[in-house]
């Protein structure tokens, strides 16, 4: 019997027996991973085919390795599994892959681990198995009429797993949620569970926000070079304030009024990129007609911008 001892033995690889082997590794501490999958992130390649992400991508990456796509991007499941075995070989993590743990028991002062005919010693143990590796089938299901197909989320995997005809979805949460929408496409759906409310398409403010730092310091020069050669004039505009401005401002900082995760310091930048742009317009002499429609611009412009990120929401 094969009898291996450490400092620390992680049961299961998935993103908090990873970023756990992550903290021990730079400590230099002897550890490793067992793990039941035959590759590291093998849970994520058994979900269902069009499986994208809820968390977008710049929240999706663990400690010292980003996520390698767009910070707004929704990952499909594959590009995950693939992100967490290349995490692992990242960190030259030491990943026992096919080692399904069965037993945890204390030895003394210390703990002793048990997969198969394999033991393994250690002074601390991590449970990482995560909390979705049991389906939840509700008792009543075996006693249903057995020609209907049921099948939990965990077995799903398309579609065309399904007979013709209705389609009932129990449980309305992401997995139900996504399932639903995507066979509501071919077969009349109904969707049941409690409501767990909506949360607008996000907006990556972080970036608009950078953008308008730019922009309001290349304004802010303009204004500066132009106030330089005109400053007989330049009082005229400063500070009015106007409805399509104000509408502008809000748009430009992006904030929760329009669903996106910004914060209202983005709107107080949109203020001050406004009022330099309006200070700009001024010193120009634009007749009120043409600032409108460069407002309105603005605004849709950055409609279309959000717009945009919405769309990748999967
Ligand atoms: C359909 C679906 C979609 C999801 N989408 C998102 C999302 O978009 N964003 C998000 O943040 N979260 C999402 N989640 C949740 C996310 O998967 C979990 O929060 C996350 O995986 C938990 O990580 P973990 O390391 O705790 O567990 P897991 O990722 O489940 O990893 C547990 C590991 O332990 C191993 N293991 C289990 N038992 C043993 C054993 N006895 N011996 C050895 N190894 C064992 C397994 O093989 C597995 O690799 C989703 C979950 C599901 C089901």
């Amino acid at each position: 019997m094969a009898h291996d001892v450490y400092d620390t033995v992680i049961v299961g690889g998935g993103q908090a027996g990873l970023a756990t082997g992550y903290h021990l590794a730079k400590r230099g501490r002897s550890f490793v991973i067992l793990d039941a999958g035959e590759r590291v992130g093998d849970p994520w390649r058994k979900r269902w085919d069009s499986l994208r992400l809820y968390s977008p991508a710049g929240y999706d990456g663990l400690p010292g390795l980003r996520f390698p796509a767009k910070r707004t991007a929704y990952p499909t499941a594959g590009e995950m599994a693939d992100y967490l075995e290349a995490y692992a070989a990242h960190f030259a993590l030491p990943v026992r892959s096919g080692i399904a743990v069965d037993t945890l028991a204390r030895a003394g002062d210390r703990y002793v681990v048990t997969a198969g005919d394999r033991t393994f010693e250690a002074e601390n143990v991590v449970v990482a198995t995560g909390v979705m590796q049991k389906p939840h089938v509700p008792d009543f299901a075996p006693a249903l009429d057995p020609r209907l197909t049921q099948l939990h989320s965990s077995d799903y995997r398309n579609p065309s797993q399904l007979q013709n005809g209705p389609v009932l979805v129990v449980g309305a949460s992401h997995s139900g949620a996504d399932i639903a929408h995507e066979v509501a496409a071919t077969h009349p759906t109904i969707l049941s569970g409690v409501d767990t409310g909506q949360i607008p398409a996000g907006v990556d403010t972080r970036r608009i926000t950078v953008i308008c730092f730019v922009l309001c310091g290349l304004a802010a020069a303009l204004a500066g070079v132009l106030l330089a050669g005109y400053s007989t004039k330049a009082y005229q505009g400063m500070g009015d304030a106007y409805l399509l401005p104000s509408i502008a401002a809000v748009v430009i900082g992006g904030t929760n009024i329009l669903g996106g995760r910004g914060r209202y310091l983005g709107t107080l930048i949109g203020v001050v990129l406004i009022v330099l742009l309006n200070s700009v317009l001024s010193i120009m002499d634009m007749p009120e007609a043409g600032r409108q429609i460069i407002y309105g611009v603005v605004i849709v412009l950055m409609l279309l911008l959000y717009g945009r990120g919405a769309k990748t929401v999967g």
